[in-house]
């Protein structure tokens, strides 16, 4: 008998550069497990990125995740049997996305903090947007829940991690000047001693690899696409 395959709820577009990343990503690992032309029941409920945009910088996160529980709650009405936010800064909301849905949320931080422990990592570094390297979150969230400590970039370090994010990756834009930024910094974060370092953002991924650099990069898109297929397949 063919295994029941649980359906997938994306709420992606944040940005779309990243979402397409989570749709491949799924799609091979379900493939990956049951072969031929298997492949994975995803719905996706893709938002304009720029109204998202526009309630960060406004501090507006009360607004921006009552749009984002209104697209979880449309996928939970549209069959999907758990929800992913495809982005790390909008789980600043993720509280209020989880408690408006009776599906599960796979939160990004718990699948990268479960990663660390696995690994034994005790203190690792954090690139992100500057929400997500600044306010409680992220950090605190898994330094509290996990016990790990994260260290982040230095001020203008994290203005230059913060605008590639926006000005470049979010537009698909791949800069070589860029990628040497990100490396000198995550060199510098290897230098305090981490022992990894969380590419915490979705679209990093497309700009630095593991190729580049020896420190392990742990990138939150693949690591959570891994926890989708997980649960797809009922693993967890
Ligand atoms: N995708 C990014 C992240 O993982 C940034 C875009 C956003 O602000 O949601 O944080």
């Amino acid at each position: 008998m063919e295994k029941a395959v649980r359906r997938i709820g994306l709420l992606g577009g944040m940005s779309w550069e990243s979402t397409q990343l989570y749709y491949k990503l799924i799609n091979q690992g379900v493939n990956r497990q049951l072969g031929g032309l298997h492949s994975a029941e995803i719905i996706l409920y893709s938002v304009d990125f720029a109204r998202i945009e526009k309630l960060q910088r406004a501090s507006q996160w009360e607004e921006a995740g009552q749009m984002l529980a209104q697209a979880a709650q449309a996928l939970e009405s549209a069959g999907a049997d758990c929800v992913l936010i495809c982005t790390n800064t909008m789980h600043k909301v993720a509280e209020q996305v989880a408690t408006s849905v009776d599906i599960p949320l796979l939160h990004i931080a718990d699948a990268v903090a479960e990663i660390l422990l696995r690994e034994d990592v005790q203190k690792v570094g954090l690139l992100g947007t500057a929400f997500t390297m600044e306010q409680d979150f992220y950090r605190k969230y898994i330094q509290e829940k996990y016990g790990i400590t994260l260290i982040v970039p230095t001020a203008p370090d994290r203005e230059i991690v913060h605008s590639v994010i926006y000005e470049e990756l979010c537009k698909g834009k791949i800069k070589a000047s860029s990628r040497e930024e990100y490396l000198r910094i995550i060199h510098f974060l290897s230098a305090q001693g981490v022992e990894a370092v969380i590419l915490g953002c979705t679209e990093i991924g497309m700009l630095v690899s593991q190729e580049d650099i020896a420190i392990p990069l742990m990138d939150t898109t693949q690591i959570h696409a891994n926890k989708a297929v997980e649960f797809a397949l009922g693993d967890i």
